[in-house]
């Protein structure tokens, strides 16, 4: 077994849409998720965000627009016959002028999603050129030895590409650190819908140290293969981690009854304690066989260990 590595990453910083960390060169129209000002493949430092390049399209044809009505108002004076017809063609032109601006304004922001829309759909070659680069980079960046840095970029480009082979590779990398509570770690963007050992045994790691990132469909994948699981090394004692986890929650309990039922007899004291309390303080059909197989390990094991009087006593006075 090859020995992890004690490492300290930066904190993902999550942004609205995951398109808002983009950004595009205005020299050479490459795209990024890696750079800050600084083009990778020009030099220049003329990176700008997409949104801003697709704000300052749509600014250029509110002007055109303005500029239309404009210059149509200007002939048309040019043009009139008389005093009555000139003032007019003054208010019209000015109402109508103040009108687009208005709807320009309050049409904006519905505006630039499409702009930005239309940007990423003109540009989806060198969209997909440019993530595709970003992935070189941060593969290049583990070659030289910094497996942080190249587990960090992974994760910015995986936020906007969603494939298994980002997501292996940063389950590879994450699964060679030594991951510890405190770490920004996630599980949903990495899940896959296909057996892989390697997310199932960083599944198991997270069982250990962060439950709270077990939700839904973490539990989904690893019931939807549990035959499988139960073939690898160390499977059971990920499945009974897994099944800790779920104990966190009533709604778990609830969703997926038969996963803790199978595990609980093996469940560690303190997990077991805590199944056991949110048994006890739900009504006994809530739960169905759940509860009664809880119950028979409860009287096998634990009904006299001090813990799970003080449980009872609480409960009865
Ligand atoms: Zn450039």
């Amino acid at each position: 077994m090859t020995m992890k590595l004690p490492v300290r990453l930066t904190p993902y910083i999550k942004t609205r849409y995951p398109y808002n960390k983009l950004k595009i060169c205005r020299r050479c129209n490459y795209f990024t998720v890696l750079g800050e000002s600084e083009c990778p493949v020009c030099g220049k430092f003329a990176l700008q965000s997409a949104e801003e390049r697709a704000a300052s399209v749509l600014r250029r044809s509110f002007w055109r627009s303005r500029l239309i009505v404009l210059f149509i108002t200007i002939v048309g004076l040019v043009l009139s016959g008389s005093a009555m017809q000139t003032a007019l063609l003054a208010i019209g032109g000015t109402a109508l002028l103040a009108l687009l601006w208005t709807m320009q304004g309050r049409s904006n922001p519905a505006l630039l999603r499409l702009e930005l829309e239309k940007l990423f759909h003109r540009e989806a070659y060198t969209l997909i050129a440019g993530l595709a680069n970003d992935r070189e980079t941060a593969i290049a960046v583990f070659h030289n030895g910094d497996k942080p840095l190249a587990y960090e970029m992974l994760r910015e480009i995986g936020a906007l590409v969603h494939t298994d082979q980002l997501r292996i590779e940063q389950i590879l990398l994450l699964q060679s650190f030594v991951l510890r509570k405190d770490m920004d770690l996630m599980l949903e963007p990495l899940l896959m819908d296909h057996f892989n050992p390697d997310l199932v045994e960083y599944i198991g790691e997270l069982a250990k140290i962060r439950r709270d990132l077990l939700k839904e469909n973490a539990f989904r994948y690893i019931l939807l293969y549990e035959a499988q699981i139960l073939k690898m090394e160390h499977g059971e004692s990920i499945l009974i981690g897994v099944a800790g986890a779920a104990v966190r929650m009533k709604r778990y309990l609830t969703l997926y009854p038969y996963l803790v039922l199978r595990y609980a007899r093996k469940l560690p004291k303190d997990r077991f304690l805590r199944l056991y309390r949110m048994i006890q303080s739900n009504p006994k059909s809530t739960f169905g066989p759940l509860y009664e197989e809880v119950m028979s390990v409860y009287n096998e094991r634990y009904k006299w260990d001090e813990d799970f009087i003080q449980t009872h006593n609480e409960r009865s006075q």
